[in-house]
């Protein structure tokens, strides 16, 4: 008896331990001293303890999707215990983690694709094995969100953010002449586009041409290349389009902040932004370097992609479906649209309210 109880002492210590380092929420379960023995039954949800639920990331290397998963750590505390691991950017890695939560009898998923076509594999071995999962930033196919009612997506409408950053040109063309550089009536533009086939990169290039072009501005696109939402290929792409086209350009647009940032970099180091050689660039994200670099007026504008509210939004969603529970507007505090969807808006940024982004 007496060995049995500080078997249990101990493992309760242990659990008490592990429930203070930060990350896991499983202080519910560790105190009851019932951990060792939970069995949480993937069929039944996990009504009344604390779900466990399983995060993948598309990669932890992106500088947004690091702050989204920040919020859903953040989040989590108090109402799910969250495992959240890497995909590596690599959809077989995220299929074998995906495996994993399912193996370990995970109560929900939370998942953002790599490749957003693989979300009906994914959807197919959740439904089988009846655990809930919510998809967040990489936008399922509807026909695969339509395979079962126990799928959700939270996200941010890409055409809203691409009209958006179009808008910020707009408004700095109408106000300085002088931004139509070669007195031709035309607005001469470079391009810098996420992932291809991701939905922010198609529809932000799309929508902020068509904002300009819906403003009365004429456009010519002297160049567009995919950056892979990366700074350092952001850098090189712009470059490489100074090199051909020079001082002919009039604006970038980049369909998130770590390119354009990269592009400032590029154009720095061609002479812009000292004197009075300038040139407007657009972003979407508003992360935190993006938002020094509108104080320190080497960016026009970004268009706040909303990290917090979209990991806490997942992060509630996901505890809701994996104890069994409906989801409501009123348990998970943000509308649902079409019995699946959850989306967080967007919201334009300059300097004049970066107290916004913060
Ligand atoms: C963000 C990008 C990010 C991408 C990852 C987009 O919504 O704007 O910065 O790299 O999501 O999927
Ligand atoms: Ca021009």
């Amino acid at each position: 008896m007496k060995k049995i109880t500080s078997v249990l002492l101990a493992s309760a210590l242990l659990g008490a331990a592990l429930a203070g380092c930060g990350g896991n929420n499983n202080a519910k379960t560790d105190n009851t001293g019932n951990a060792a023995k939970a069995t949480n039954s993937a069929n039944s949800g996990a009504a009344g303890k604390t779900p466990k639920v399983g995060v993948a990331i598309y990669k932890f290397d992106d500088t947004f999707m690091t702050g989204v998963r920040n919020a859903i750590d953040t989040a989590a505390k108090g109402i799910a215990t969250v495992d959240i691991v890497d995909s590596q950017n690599s959809q077989p890695t995220q299929n074998d983690k995906v495996d994993l939560f399912i193996t370990k009898k995970y109560d929900g998923m939370l998942i953002n694709p790599v490749d957003r076509t693989a979300a009906g594999v994914i959807i197919d071995k959740a439904k089988t094995a009846n655990i809930p999962v919510v998809f967040l930033n990489r936008e399922p196919l509807p026909e695969d969100m339509k395979k079962w009612d126990k799928v959700y997506y939270v996200g941010a409408k890409a055409e809203e953010s691409g009209t958006m950053s179009g808008q910020l040109i707009v408004d700095y063309w109408k106000a300085h002449p002088e931004a139509d550089k070669n007195k031709d009536g035309v607005l001469q533009y470079v391009m810098l586009k996420g992932e291809p086939g991701h939905q922010d990169a198609e529809l932000r290039t799309t929508y902020s041409i068509q904002a300009i072009e819906d403003a009365g501005i004429k456009v010519e696109k002297l160049a567009e290349d995919t950056a892979m939402w990366d700074r350092v290929k952001g850098q090189e792409k712009m470059a490489a389009f100074l090199g051909s086209h020079g001082d002919k350009i009039e604006a970038v647009l980049a369909n998130n902040d770590d390119m354009a940032l990269g592009a400032i970099e590029a154009l720095k180091a061609a002479g812009y932004f000292t004197g009075n050689k300038y040139m407007p660039v657009v972003g979407v994200d508003a992360t935190a370097p993006a938002v020094q670099a509108l104080q320190d007026g080497t960016m026009l504008g970004t268009v706040l992609n909303d990290a917090n509210n979209q990991g806490k939004a997942a992060i509630t969603l996901a505890a809701l479906l994996a104890k069994g529970e409906t989801p409501t507007k009123e348990n998970v505090g943000f509308n649902i649209t079409d019995n699946q969807y959850v989306w967080i808006s967007y919201k334009k940024i300059t300097k004049d309210n970066v107290a916004d982004a913060k």
